[in-house]
């Protein structure tokens, strides 16, 4: 068996494939074409500034701790993390914003005062967010190839076809009044680079990353993570 794997980039998918086919016993080469490494999470130095060039927003740090726990470790060998309060501010014009707290408690302490009755709908919204995260990170992250959209319907999934016709917009108008809730509620889908319009609603469990799991930083910022998986990567050079 040819033991030689040549991996094409340097991104946060190149280096995790890279671990992994080390751990198995290949002999890994990555390639970059940029300077540096890292890809999208490339760091970038100027005049005594480091900049993260990419990601800043530290979300489901358990899919990071299971990344490191896969090869026996722990992500606090690498790097330590802080979880962010406020977890972040949301500007609506120069004078008006509002502070996401890190703690769901204190999100709906927000709710509250910004819509009266919303923090029970935020109840309502999270526990169907959680379970759909559940349902979407343990289920099927972890346990699906990958390869075909039929791999979606699950024993789990089949109870949830309404949350795959109707939309996050519509969901979240259902419960919140408040343009401000509805724009916080909305915020995280566009992370997939989606919009809430168009996004089933099963991807609430965005939502759960965001208000159930928070946001975290790493201490040196998110280069530490490329840092990481380097040295993971690097451990097992023969
Ligand atoms: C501005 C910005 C902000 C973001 N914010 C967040 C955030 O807050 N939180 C979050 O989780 N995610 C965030 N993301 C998304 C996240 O950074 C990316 O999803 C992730 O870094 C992508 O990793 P990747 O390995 O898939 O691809 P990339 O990081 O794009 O890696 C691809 C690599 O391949 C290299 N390459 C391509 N072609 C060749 C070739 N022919 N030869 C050699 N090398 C090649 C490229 O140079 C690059 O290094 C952000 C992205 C950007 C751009």
């Amino acid at each position: 068996m040819n033991k030689n794997i040549f991996i094409i980039g340097s991104g946060f998918s190149s280096l995790s494939a890279s671990c992994y086919l080390a751990k198995a016993g290949y002999n890994v080469t990555v390639i970059e074409k940029n300077n540096s490494l890292g890809g999208r999470a490339r760091q970038f130095k100027k005049d005594g500034f480091t900049f993260d060039m990419g990601p800043s927003w530290y979300w489901m740090p358990d899919v990071f701790d299971r990344f490191f726990e896969d090869f026996d470790k722990n992500r606090s060998d690498f790097y330590e993390l802080e979880k962010l309060n406020p977890a972040y501010k949301v500007f609506f014009g120069e004078n008006d914003s509002i502070s996401v707290p890190d703690s769901l408690n204190k999100i709906k302490e927000i709710f509250e005062k910004e819509e009266k009755g919303s923090s029970v709908q935020l109840d309502k919204f999270m526990d169907e967010a959680k379970n759909n995260y559940d349902i979407a990170v343990k289920d099927m992250l972890y346990k699906m190839p990958g390869i075909s959209p039929l791999e979606l319907i699950t024993k789990k999934t089949i109870f949830k076809v309404k949350s795959f016709i109707s939309n996050i917009r519509r969901e979240v108008g259902k419960g919140f009044k408040s343009h401000r809730l509805k724009a916080i509620l909305e915020f995280p889908v566009l992370f997939l680079g989606a919009k809430a319009s168009n996004t089933p609603a099963f991807y609430s469990f965005m939502n759960y990353a965001d208000f159930g799991l928070g946001t975290w930083q790493p201490k040196n910022g998110f280069f530490d993570v490329v840092n990481a998986m380097i040295k993971l990567g690097e451990s097992y050079r023969c």
